[in-house]
């Protein structure tokens, strides 16, 4: 069978190896050396390019339906567990709370489950929106485990590496939000963010403000690909006098978005991500379809005084 690996930038360490072994059992084996994001972000396209029988994807479980044949193959990272002993000071005088890991930790959820509620803790593990697929996780796009429990608990715990998917999802909730970096060591409540993403989001949008011209991403990744979206903005945008074009790329490359100087900002159609994590990458700010209302309503404000 001739297949193509695809392994996100946090697993291609290992593709020589996996690629060795899928060789031995007599396959013809291509690696995928395109930076890769998610499952959102499937090498469909090189797949058939190559006329790949199969795309083997490894660290992610699905995220949405595409017409090749895919197998996801997870991949299950063991963190130390002892440092949950020392979050206990700082979770002490919180009942009930929810606790959401990423997919290379689901493994580990139960034990997590289990250590607090030894502790004396209630602990709710809430269901994704839908990208996600199993209770507990989070993605970078669906805090839906944390945000829909968000009213009903007193704090919520994330466990697991970086800081991308905490930060995603403490935005999206209003409880204390305390992040376990088991890698790291690291222990903190990170609802400061709240406040940073605020202002970030302010700024953008005041420096949106006298737009003549405006770019709206659409990308062409299977997750994250929004044309019917693209185009509504494009509408909305032109009927406030401002012109707009849809940009089409599969992997944004900020450097080509600031050679297009015409454009005074950009709204993101693609992961949402990119207006959060990436704003300071582009000379012009990147405004998610929400922040694009917010302008233009602030625009009609100014025009009728
Ligand atoms: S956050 Fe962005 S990169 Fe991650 S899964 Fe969602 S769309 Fe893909």
């Amino acid at each position: 069978m001739r297949v193509l690996l695809q392994f996100p930038e946090g697993l291609k360490q290992y593709v020589l190896k996996r690629a060795k072994e899928l060789e031995d059992e007599g396959n013809e084996v291509f690696i995928s050396a395109s930076p890769t994001f998610g499952a959102c972000d499937l090498a469909v396209d090189e797949a058939r390019n190559i006329k790949a029988d199969k795309l083997i994807h490894f660290g992610h479980n699905e995220f949405n339906k595409v017409d090749f044949d895919v197998e996801f193959v997870p991949v299950e990272v063991d963190a130390p567990l002892g440092i949950l002993e020392n979050s206990l000071d700082k979770l002490s005088g919180f009942g009930r709370i929810s606790v959401v890991t990423t997919v290379q930790h689901l493994h580990q959820l139960e034990s997590i489950r289990e250590f607090y509620r030894k502790n004396g803790f209630e602990v709710v593990v809430g269901k994704p929106f839908g990208f996600a697929k199993v209770a507990g996780q989070i993605l970078g796009c669906d805090v839906g485990s944390a945000a829909r429990v968000d009213r009903d608990v007193d704090a919520h715990v994330y466990f697991g590496g970086g800081r991308f998917h905490p930060l995603g999802a403490v935005i999206n909730t209003t409880k204390p939000f305390l992040m376990i970096e088991p890698f790291e060591g690291v222990i903190q409540f990170i609802d400061y963010y709240r406040d940073v993403h605020k202002k970030r989001s302010k700024g953008k949008i005041l420096a949106a403000l006298g737009a003549k011209s405006i770019g709206i991403m659409v990308s062409t990744k299977n997750g994250q690909s929004n044309m019917a979206l693209g185009r509504i903005l494009k509408k909305r945008v032109e009927a406030h006098g401002i012109n707009a074009e849809i940009l089409i790329s599969n992997t944004f490359d900020f450097e080509s978005m600031n050679n297009m100087m015409e454009f005074d900002a950009f709204v993101n159609t693609a992961c949402p991500r990119i207006a959060i994590d990436d704003v300071d990458r582009t000379m012009k700010p990147i405004l998610s379809a929400n922040e694009l209302s917010e302008m233009l309503k602030i625009r009609e404000g100014l025009a009728q005084k």
